[in-house]
C-alpha cells in the first residue's frame, strides 16, 4: 500500500502478516532533526518516528566517538 498527501486525514483498515489494523488514520510525520517525511497509518508513523529517533542517536554517539578518538 502506497499513500500519498491525499490520503491524510483518511481512516483506513488495513492487515499484514502480524495482524490487522482497524480505523488507523493516515498522518503525515516528519522528523525534526533530518527533516525525512513518512506518510502512513498512524501505528507505522510511531515506527518511522522511533527508527530515526535510534538512527540519529546512534549516529551521534559514533560521530562522538570517533572525535574521541582523533
Ligand atoms: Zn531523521
Amino acid at each position: 500500500m502506497k499513500y500519498t498527501e491525499k490520503d491524510i486525514g483518511n481512516i483506513v483498515d488495513y492487515s499484514d502478516d502480524k495482524g490487522s489494523y482497524y480505523e488507523e488514520r493516515i498522518v503525515m510525520v516528519y522528523c525534526s532533526i533530518c527533516g525525512s517525511r513518512f506518510i502512513g497509518p498512524i501505528r507505522e508513523a510511531g515506527g518511522f518516528l522511533g527508527g530515526h529517533d535510534l538512527f540519529h542517536a546512534w549516529e551521534y554517539k559514533t560521530e562522538t566517538e570517533t572525535h574521541m578518538e582523533a
